[in-house]
């Protein structure tokens, strides 16, 4: 379609220049955070739900596809559009106000989650899921992934704080949800939690919110043996224990994040666990953990209790997504998880997948949960490697179905996991699947190809 074409959305949208049609210097709208991309024949930025509502009626009636989009950090290919179409971006919808009275929050799609946690702590509330990208991803492409995070083990993901939401659907007609004032009927909201993108354009996002627990002990731990560290996960979880955060960063992961920026207690080791105690029993919690890593061999152990200095140790953690990309020319980032009691046996597959393999195979992940991001990385980024990658997702995956496990423990299937879905759930409860995507969106145009496969019947 040329531009011509787009006169009519032009023309029906809260301003003209909301939508782009040539992407020169947009160049980020073809793709998310993995290496998928794909071209649209346009952008629209929506300022108000009337922006959302004008782009799907369009596109109904000119057969077009339409990707809804947040700020494009998503791992899974979510927001790329991979089969063209007008990307609808809706980070400019940041409407954003606090009920402290009934600890709430009325957030537009485009909120930055981290904005959220700073205004709500105004307050002396906090939201917290807290996904590692919480500082760029936005709320509404956090409902989309029903995203995780790293205090995912204690105070629950993103679907345990969405509590009403509003939302278009694929012919431009507005849903609203919710369970803030008693009897909901069918639970809609929690349908759209995790529907990426292909069931209905979310609008407004109701969360509850939380009395912003008093900060607890940050622990940095490094072990001689990714086993001892695995162990102590399981340990650590199996004893009733619920620290705020515990995550995992294998040997090489660990190395990655050293070189990219240096950190004391982190050359040479072979795994290591970040833990922040719960804020109300830090000392009683400090010294258990402390205890049970003692008693797995760790080989060092520091106990941070002063905010700055913790905040340093959790760079050991946020810089890994970049400290990766620096260093490899093709990389794709697996998000299995598989019950705590599995967590061990899956560290050791993925460590006898790496030994052998010519690629760069590391692990790190929200370990409290079960959560467990596995990372192919090819340094020459040639064919080859590609396909040996692909091999080793297809074992990765199979081995966590068989540990009890999910494909995906927060990132999405979207386009990179579609492939595996029936891994995971039988013919009948796809079917039904198929069946609810197809009533909301008779004619597949809303993120087309996403989490079922391209052309499947629907
Ligand atoms: C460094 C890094 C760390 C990360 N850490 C975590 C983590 O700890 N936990 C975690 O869960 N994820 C993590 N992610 C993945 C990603 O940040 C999350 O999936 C996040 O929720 C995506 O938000 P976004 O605004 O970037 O959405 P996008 O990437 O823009 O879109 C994601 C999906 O949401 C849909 N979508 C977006 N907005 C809307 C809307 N208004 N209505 C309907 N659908 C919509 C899109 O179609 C797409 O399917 C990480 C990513 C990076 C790059």
């Amino acid at each position: 379609m040329g531009p011509a074409d787009f006169k009519w959305l032009s023309q029906n949208l809260s301003g003209p220049a909301l939508l782009v049609t040539d992407l020169t210097g947009h160049e980020d709208y073809c793709h998310d955070a993995t290496e998928d991309s794909g071209t649209p024949s346009a952008i629209v930025f929506a300022e108000y739900e009337s922006d959302v509502i004008a782009t799907l009626r369009f596109c109904a009636a000119h057969d077009l596809p339409v990707v809804p989009r947040g700020a494009g950090t998503g791992l899974s290919g979510g927001c790329v559009p991979s089969r063209g179409g007008i990307v609808l971006s809706t980070e400019r919808m940041k409407q954003l106000e606090i009920d402290p009275e009934n600890r709430t929050a009325v957030c537009g799609p485009g909120v930055i989650t981290k904005a959220l946690v700073d205004t709500a702590g105004r307050f002396g509330l906090t939201y917290p899921p807290d996904p590692a990208s919480y500082d760029e991803s936005t709320l509404g492409g956090n409902v989309a992934e029903g995203a995780g995070g790293l205090r995912c083990k204690r105070f629950g993901v993103t679907k345990d704080y969405v509590i009403g939401l509003t939302a278009v659907t694929a012919d431009g007609r507005i849903i609203k949800t919710g369970r803030q004032n008693g009897y909901q009927g069918f639970s809609l909201g929690d349908l759209f939690v995790g529907s990426e993108g292909t069931l209905v354009v979310i609008t407004q996002i109701v969360v509850r919110l939380i009395v912003a627990p008093s900060p607890g002990n940050t622990l940095l731990i490094a072990f001689d043996d990714p086993a001892d560290a695995a162990r102590t996960v399981s340990e650590i979880t199996g004893s009733g224990l619920i620290p705020t955060v515990l995550e995992y960063l294998d040997g090489d992961a660990a190395d990655c994040s050293n070189r990219y920026e240096k950190h004391e207690g982190l050359d040479r080791v072979a795994a290591i666990l970040l833990i922040e105690t719960a804020g109300e029993d830090r000392s009683g919690q400090t010294g258990t953990i402390g205890e049970i890593c003692r008693k797995n061999k760790c080989s060092y152990l520091r106990v941070e209790s002063d905010p700055d200095k913790a905040e340093r140790l959790w760079a050991v953690r946020r810089n890994l997504s970049n400290a990766m990309k620096a260093i490899a020319k093709y990389r794709i980032s697996e998000d299995v998880a598989v019950p705590n009691s599995q967590f061990p046996r899956l560290v050791a597959f993925v460590a006898e997948l790496n030994e052998a393999s010519p690629l760069r195979i590391n692990a790190y992940g929200h370990a409290g949960d079960g959560n467990l991001h596995v990372n192919f990385m090819s340094m020459s980024g040639s064919a080859a490697e590609i396909r040996l990658m692909q091999d080793g997702i297809g074992r990765l995956l199979r081995k966590t179905v068989e540990l009890g496990g999910t494909l995906t423990g927060e990132h999405g299937i979207g386009l990179a996991k579609r492939h595996y879905l029936p891994l995971e759930f039988d013919g009948p409860t796809l079917h039904f699947m198929k069946r609810v995507k197809s009533l909301f969106d008779p004619t597949d145009l809303l993120n087309p190809g996403k989490i079922f496969q391209k052309n499947e019947k629907l």
